[in-house]
């Protein structure tokens, strides 16, 4: 089976999470296989970006959310670490500003979209609208609630326009949240990474996990599909990425042009041409 259909958030079906374990590696042999597999993938990744690029006619966009230290970071530095950066960019979504305030949620999330041709990643997306947004009471029910819809009608705006949207969860384990958080606060290295408000976040573990189980119910479609991916062992969280995104690739299948010139002419051209300055 492929990853895809092993990880999908069937559209249609009530999401629990408690179904998909954290610390599980469905499809991975072990540990050593997986990562090898990994670097195949990101070789893999690489090339397909070179033709999405070069075909100039559609682009993917990849969002990444997930519990503070669930991992978004690190998918972005090993699984993307392929992507030619000409052609790929990276949006780290944080509160809004003043200027994104005075606008609807989607405003600042339409003008990071991938251009055609590119690989986009959301690291926090437009879901946190119906995350944090919803945890913290920052507007009322009745406008928040409405957003599922908004959010599904404008991925399949951007579908329609050439764009795949994938939606990865990665499902990190409480026990395993409080190793990373504490790691941090330990590591000098690290340190920095370490937010107060990480833990006033994390006493609304129950919370968080009820919203994100109605975006993943509400909001996975066939076009614009989430993934859950147990995320605890940080190996299979980039395998699995990885894998389905390659399945995904593959499937889009794109290809380099092939421009309609006279090689022949233009060969000759160039290589009997005067010199320069003659
Ligand atoms: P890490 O997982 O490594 O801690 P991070 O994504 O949490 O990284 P931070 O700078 O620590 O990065 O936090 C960004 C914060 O911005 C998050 O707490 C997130 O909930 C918040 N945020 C993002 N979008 C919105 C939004 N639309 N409304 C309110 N808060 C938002
Ligand atoms: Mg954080």
């Amino acid at each position: 089976m492929s990853f895809v259909e092993k990880l999908r958030v069937k559209p249609g079906k009530k999401c629990d999470l408690s179904n998909w374990k954290t610390d599980s590696t469905p499809g991975a042999k072990d540990e050593a296989a997986a990562e090898k597999a990994t670097l195949e993938y990101v070789r893999e990744l690489e090339k397909y970006q070179y033709k999405l690029h070069a075909e100039g006619r559609r682009s993917v966009l990849i969002v990444l959310q997930g519990m503070d230290a669930s991992g978004k970071d690190g998918v972005v530095r090993h699984v993307m670490s392929g992507f030619d950066p000409l052609g790929c960019n990276v949006t780290a979504f944080k509160a809004p500003t003043v200027e994104e305030l005075a606008h609807d949620f989607l405003w600042r999330i339409h003008r990071a979209i991938p251009a055609r041709g590119d690989v986009g990643v959301f690291n926090r997306s437009h879901y946190e609208d119906v995350l944090v947004v919803r945890v913290h009471d920052l507007v009322p029910k009745k406008e928040w609630s409405k957003r599922y819809e908004h959010i599904n009608a404008f991925e399949s705006l951007l579908a329609a326009g050439g764009t795949t949207v994938l939606k990865f969860y990665l499902h990190i384990g409480r026990a395993e949240q409080k190793r990373r958080l504490i790691e941090r606060l330990d590591d000098p290295i690290k340190r920095w990474k370490f937010n107060a408000r990480d833990i006033d976040e994390r006493e609304l573990w129950k919370e968080y996990r009820t919203a994100y189980e109605d975006v993943l119910t509400r909001c996975s479609t066939e076009e614009s599909p989430w993934f859950v991916i147990p995320a605890d062992h940080k190996w299979y969280r980039d395998h699995a990425i990885s894998r389905i995104l390659v399945e995904t690739f593959a499937r889009l299948d794109p290809e380099i042009p092939e421009p309609e010139l006279d090689v022949k002419r233009l060969r000759a051209r160039l290589v009997d041409g005067p010199a320069r300055g003659q």
